[in-house]
């Protein structure tokens, strides 16, 4: 239960099989209050007037998993699989930091197994999403299905860092089991540690259930992780046990689902984005309409695999849906409503920005510019160049890169370090004046001292992000280094691999590359890493201090 033993080093071969002890039931599914009365109706009955209360819980919109801990400490963690057998993912399950290698307090089980979901929080799953763009990865659609596939990852460290975590809905074995009812087990859970639901209710009634389904549809869409329902189960877990189950189902439990919004719209003309990457992205335009209080004009097609699943045509009347209520997403076709002059998707033969070469990606799903001085692509890499986490440039934000890219000063990352020839001519810009001049400038001379890893992530080589650009400088220590680096020498850093070894290489042999970097040193960028800088004596010599958190004198990044 060791915290550095989180991570195991070694890829796994495959999955080992686990039966379950006790079978993992789904739960029976209700859409409207009718039907709910039903199942309240079937309870009374079962119980023969006795009364009951009910726990009522969101339905977490994860991936079912089960936990078992021998005398406290976590042995093995499971999928749900068919039920009956699922798939042994102790080694990727333990990487998430929300679970517990090891239950805390007195009076833990010897054995308990529990069960919930792991689910991808919305925010880390942007986060990540957002790195795989700047790494030129395919998007995730869906936390859910991401999250399944993170946790059929053979390799641990894939699962790592990727912000997974764990939410507690139900049990299997435990011995001694010494609670009553769900809530007091559920407080034993939280205090050994496990991460349990903090929006867990009590009611005594069906009609107080009913009566806040409003509220709970309402309260929901707030929630850090995708919900698709509310979970009702009796508290009693005597009363549980005089109930039993069907072959399938829990007879105590059952789950009430909320109608994903939909809207109908026409789809009107497809436009197309171009990533810095040069990646073409289809995107709807629709006639406006009202989706989950807010209103939807565009929708996205993600690729033209997409486009053809779907058989979408422009004037087609298409259903909208807000994808686990983040970006809405076109889900289906009214054919019945297609007008006779409705006309097909055609794929972009040129860049819809610069009218360059495209060609199909790698992966054969994704359409990409592969003009290097395309305008839509060089706007988005300076914008990253100078971004916060790269060469963080104060003063060049979004509009103004866009601007000096349309008015012709920029065509390439060098060209920052050019703009103090052409003071003159960047004040008489519309909205600029010399204040914004002077905070530019600054900022861009400031910028050359950035370490070499910062100058790394800035540059977008494709597949090097942050931490590959951390790892690179550390490891070379300077910009000649780094370029004179075989494709052997490279994957010799721990990270590399031969595609990402390849990219870097590509790179700096390409005419767009090398005359880049050259002409950033001329400019006189810092190209070198500094050495962290050890001193041999004294109480914390040696050793390696994590802080969590922020400080009063800086912030997180620092
Ligand atoms: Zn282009």
């Amino acid at each position: 239960d060791s915290p550095t033993q989180r991570v195991s080093e070694a890829p796994i071969e495959g999955f080992e099989h686990v039966t379950h002890a006790v079978p993992m039931l789904s739960i029976d599914n209700t859409y409207d209050e009718h039907q709910l009365r039903e199942f309240d109706a079937r309870v009374a009955k079962g119980l023969g007037g006795e009364k009951y209360r009910y726990v009522v819980d969101p339905k977490v919109d994860g991936v079912a998993v089960s936990l078992t801990y021998e005398k406290g400490l976590l042995k093995v963690a499971a999928t749900r699989g068919d039920g009956v057998i699922g798939d042994d993912i102790t080694q990727n399950v333990r990487t998430l930091r929300s679970i517990p290698l090891c239950l805390t307090g007195r009076d833990t089980p010897r054995l308990l197994e529990v069960r919930g979901e792991v689910v991808w929080p919305t925010e880390f799953f942007k986060k990540h999403n957002a790195k795989r763009e700047a790494e030129g990865l395919e998007t995730f659609a869906n936390p859910r299905n991401a999250t399944t596939g993170t946790l059929k990852q053979l390799d641990p460290r894939n699962v790592a860092g990727r912000g997974l975590t764990f939410v507690a809905h139900g049990y299997g074995r435990v011995e001694p089991l010494k609670a009553a009812t769900d809530t007091e087990l559920f407080d034993q859970l939280k205090r050994w540690g496990i991460p349990t639901s903090p929006y867990r209710v009590v009611v005594d009634s069906i009609d107080e259930i009913i009566e806040r389904l409003p509220e709970w549809d309402t309260r929901r869409k707030k929630l850090p992780y995708e919900t698709d329902g509310l979970v009702l189960k009796l508290d009693a877990l005597d009363q549980r046990d005089a109930l039993g189950s069907t072959s399938r189902y829990p007879r105590w439990c059952i789950a009430y689902k909320f109608a994903a919004e939909q809207a109908e719209s026409v789809l009107r003309q497809v436009d197309y984005q171009v990533g810095k990457l040069g990646t073409i992205t289809p995107r709807a335009v629709m006639d406006p309409v009202q989706l989950s209080g807010t209103t939807v004009q565009h929708a996205s097609l993600h690729n033209f695999d997409q486009v053809d699943r779907l058989g979408v045509m422009i004037g087609d009347t298409v259903i909208v849906e807000k994808a686990g209520e983040i970006i809405p997403q076109i889900v289906s076709v009214v054919v019945e409503k297609r007008p006779k002059d409705a006309k097909p998707i055609k794929r972009p033969t040129k860049c819809p920005v610069c009218k360059g070469e495209v060609e199909k990606d790698a992966g054969g799903v994704y359409l990409r510019c592969i003009n290097p001085s395309c305008q839509a692509q060089l706007k988005e890499r300076l914008i990253h160049f100078v971004g916060r986490n790269q060469m963080d440039i104060d003063g060049a934000g979004q509009v103004l890169v866009e601007t000096l890219v349309e008015k012709g000063f920029l065509h390439d990352f060098a060209d920052f370090y050019h703009l103090h020839k052409r003071r003159d001519e960047l004040i008489a810009l519309e909205r600029m004046g010399e204040k914004s001049v002077v905070n530019l400038f600054e900022g861009i001379e400031r910028s050359k001292q950035q370490p070499l890893s910062r100058l790394l992530a800035a540059l977008n080589i494709r597949h090097v992000g942050a931490s590959t650009a951390e790892l690179l400088a550390e490891h070379f220590g300077s910009m000649v280094r780094l370029i004179e680096a075989t494709e052997e020498e490279l994957t010799e850093v721990d990270g590399v691999g031969p595609e990402l070894a390849a990219s870097i290489v590509h790179f700096f042999q390409s005419t767009a590359g090398e005359r880049v970097v050259s002409r950033l040193e001329a400019s006189g960028i810092n190209m070198t890493q500094p050495k962290r800088s050890r001193i041999a004596a004294g109480p914390l010599a040696g050793k390696i201090v994590v802080v969590t958190g922020t400080l009063s004198s800086m912030g997180r990044k620092e």
